[in-house]
């Protein structure tokens, strides 16, 4: 299976037929619970000493699809599923962290993760120090003692930026620290973290590779290439109160991050994904890497339109000769850069909104990675709780809009906000 390539992959990993009655699709196992041979086999069950399915918050038969084959496309040895990938941030980290730990992340982050990072987890004693993760040597300055994480997107939402992520990962090694990487705006089918040193990959799976808009979902996926026994991470190498002492790291090896994540992640924190949403995410993984490539060429090509246009002040698309990411995308993202566009638009604040107010092809809604084209003006939604110099952190300035270019015809989408530009009062 390692030798095949993602396209093939994302169709047929982790699914054996001879499993589930020779059904060629995977079926869903819409089942909360799964009967005992006999207490025996309840018990060995319990004791992980023997494979099986015990509850549905713990594991279910469509969704081990699901984490395998995504383990499979970004090259990890496991992944755990969760609701969200909300969901999947909150539990990766409450799992590996306890009061008085830090985080050092990237500032240009998903607005509900940077409030998680900024505001929930300080409650629980969990601080982080964000930084301009431009410059990559930012993460080795802003070590502490108790550092325990670096975190960052691949290509940050909405900022666009391209992370060195070979700088960063080695940073992360010298230091002994894991690296998180977001992966949901680039997708395994143009970058995969894992080969530039990540240890761990997130995905929020409601975006490209559902891609349908259809269902949320997250994804956790563990390299299984992070030492968890250096000491810094007693709850890997003490005995566990949590499962009568097993000591992770000796039990468990490379896979002790993702096997807790499992045991005591979705068994205390509950947030576990529905096999009828883990069904209609493996229909969409099944076609991402065609999408991907649908997505990034309609986006190049509306990003250098946009370039033309005297309504717009500037254009952010990574793969844009002018970016000042696009070095970075020649390297890090050669297949393609994705469907995310920013632009500013001469008039700020009200052209953004009248422009987004008055598209008919592109929906004006919070969400990214869907087939259909999408718009947003981040300033008045989903980052108006943010305060300004927040908002600046984060790249949103007020007269930004975010597109989510989906796969419609090129020429519906240039003509649909040819319409909402001539809407701008001069
Ligand atoms: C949407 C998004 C998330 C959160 O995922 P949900 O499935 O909405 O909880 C996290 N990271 C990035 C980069 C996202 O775009």
């Amino acid at each position: 299976m390692s030798d095949q390539k993602l396209p093939t992959k994302a169709l047929h990993a982790g699914h054996d037929t001879s499993l589930t009655q020779g059904t060629r699709a995977v079926p869903i196992y819409q089942s909360t619970s799964y009967v005992f041979n006999d207490s025996e086999h309840a018990a060995n069950l319990f004791a992980l000493s023997e494979p099986g399915y015990i509850y549905t918050r713990l594991n279910n038969p469509t969704n081990d699809v699901l984490e395998k084959r995504l383990a499979s496309v970004e090259g990890g040895i496991a992944s755990v599923v969760t609701a969200s990938g909300t969901a999947a941030i909150s539990t990766a980290l409450l799992v590996m962290l306890k009061s008085g730990d830090h985080i050092i992340a990237s500032s240009s982050l998903y607005g509900g993760t940077f409030n998680l990072l900024n505001v929930t987890l300080p409650r629980f004693g969990i601080t982080t120090t964000f930084v301009d993760s431009s410059d990559p040597e930012n993460f080795k300055k802003e070590i502490k003692e108790n550092t325990k994480v670096f975190f960052v997107e691949s290509l940050g939402n909405p900022k666009l930026d391209v992370l060195d992520l070979k700088i960063i990962s080695k940073h992360a090694k010298s230091l002994k620290v894991p690296l998180i990487v977001d992966n949901t705006v680039a997708t395994p089918a143009l970058l995969n973290p894992i080969e530039h040193g990540a240890n761990i990959v997130i995905h929020s799976l409601t975006k490209y590779i559902n891609g349908n808009g259809t269902a949320l979902g997250g994804a956790i996926i563990d390299a299984g290439t992070f030492d968890w026994s250096s000491g810094k991470f007693p709850e890997f190498t003490n005995p566990s109160p949590g499962y009568h002492g097993l000591v992770y790291h000796d039990a468990l090896g490379p896979a002790a991050f993702i096997a807790k994540v499992r045991i005591e992640g979705l068994r205390d924190l509950g947030g576990a994904l529905s096999p009828f949403n883990a069904f209609q995410i493996i229909q969409g993984l099944e076609t991402l890497d065609i999408r991907m490539k649908k997505h990034s060429e309609n986006a190049l090509c509306l990003a250098k339109w946009l370039e033309n246009r005297k309504e717009v002040n500037w254009v952010n698309y990574p793969g844009l000769s002018s970016s000042n990411f696009n070095l970075l995308s020649k390297k890090y993202l050669p297949k393609g850069q994705s469907g995310l566009i920013t632009f500013g638009v001469k008039g700020g604040f009200e052209s953004a909104k009248t422009i987004a107010d008055n598209t008919t092809v592109f929906s004006l809604l919070a969400n990214i990675g869907d087939t259909k084209s999408l718009i947003i003006h981040p300033a008045s939604t989903t980052h108006q709780q943010l305060s300004n110099e927040d908002q600046a952190l984060t790249g949103v300035t007020s007269d930004l809009i975010r597109l989510s270019i989906g796969l419609e015809d090129i020429e519906d989408l240039k003509n649909d906000l040819e319409i909402a530009f001539s809407k701008i009062k001069s």
